[in-house]
């Protein structure tokens, strides 16, 4: 049997994106706060690096430090870290809008042309738009942070293919509470994953069954 070999945390940290010292510090910090390290180690087992990826996604808001990303994590409760644009949560380095157009090729597919989001930031609206403009998807979003009349709360739900409820943003439960009740159950889903390219997957996914 041959042991795998323990991986330095600084290499594990440059492949995790986190290329400068104050990134590193902030990387570091989360591994600790996870107990999967502590500040004398050098290395992490190897079996531990699936944990620490986890323990960076959930302790670390990553960002590229543009100023197209960095209003979409500048209010999040985890500490931010600048990181290699491939690892931003926002923009994952350009990948973003191609996976916005194959939700939309996904949604057109499916029959799921009305697609209801409910929360998320400007930005991540401004760029779900422009990814799905021109593929039959009609997106209405939803503001997390204010309440709408009830009946056109009502209208848009019943109106809606697919409600999606992006967690993990601006969103107070008093206005998903609008659009989430019993009757939408099987046209609703929730994402968890922060920025428009991880929502599009996730959703992409979900549709495709
Ligand atoms: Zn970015």
């Amino acid at each position: 049997m041959t042991a795998t070999p323990d991986i330095p945390i600084a290499a594990l940290l440059l492949e995790l994106g986190f290329c400068s010292e104050a990134a590193q510090r902030i990387g570091r910090a989360a591994l600790e706060a996870a107990k999967l390290t502590n500040p004398r180690k050098k290395n992490l087992t190897a079996s531990k690096r699936e944990a620490a990826e986890a323990a960076i996604a959930s302790g670390v808001a990553r960002c590229c430090g543009t100023s197209d990303c960095l209003p979409a994590l500048i209010a999040d409760t985890r500490p931010l870290a600048i990181v290699d644009r491939n690892a931003c949560e926002i923009c994952e380095g350009g990948r973003t809008a191609p996976a916005i157009r194959e939700l939309g090729r996904a949604l057109v597919r499916a029959g799921k042309q009305r697609l209801l989001l409910l929360g998320g930031v400007p930005g991540a609206h401004d760029e779900l738009r422009r990814g799905l403009t021109g593929s039959g998807v009609e997106l209405s979003v939803v503001d997390g942070t204010t309440t709408r009349p009830p009946a056109q709360a009502r209208a848009w739900a019943d109106a809606a293919d697919l409600i999606v409820v992006w967690a993990s943003t601006p969103l107070e439960h008093r206005v998903s509470l609008q659009f989430t009740r019993p009757e939408y159950r099987d046209k609703t889903m929730t994402v968890s994953r922060r920025g428009a390219g991880a929502l599009a997957r996730e959703v992409a996914r979900a549709v495709r069954g």
